[in-house]
């Protein structure tokens, strides 16, 4: 079961593109398999003020819905290590995955280009 920072995020997860969807779904069986905490969304769509204020680049996909954060504080160090393999593996053309520290506080970005 996603957790999600506030509930407008559970509508703004069904706006996203069906690939990136898939993505968080697939991350989401991957982390059941594994015995892994369930995903945490903490942000989604972006306004340009609050890019801005999450020192978003100005190009994000947050601004357009195509780009989703996931919260990383909730996972052990083990569990943290085996999700920035998952999603650095995960990585391709097209897909942006940042799990190094950036923006305001550690989360792993994963945006559809
Ligand atoms: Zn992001």
């Amino acid at each position: 079961m996603i957790g999600f920072k506030h509930e407008g995020l559970k509508d703004e997860l069904l706006l996203l593109p069906v690939e990136l969807l898939a993505e968080v779904h697939a991350f989401e069986d991957w982390s059941r398999e594994q015995s892994i905490k369930p995903p945490f969304v903490t942000c989604i769509l972006r306004s340009l003020s609050e890019n801005a204020m999450a020192g978003g680049v100005a190009t994000s996909l947050h601004l357009r819905g195509r780009a989703i954060d996931f919260r990383v504080i909730h996972y052990d160090l083990s569990s943290l290590k085996l999700v920035n393999a998952y999603w650095l593996k995960r990585k391709r053309p097209g897909l942006e995955v940042v799990v190094k520290r950036h923006g305001t506080g550690p989360h792993i970005h994963v945006g559809l280009k």
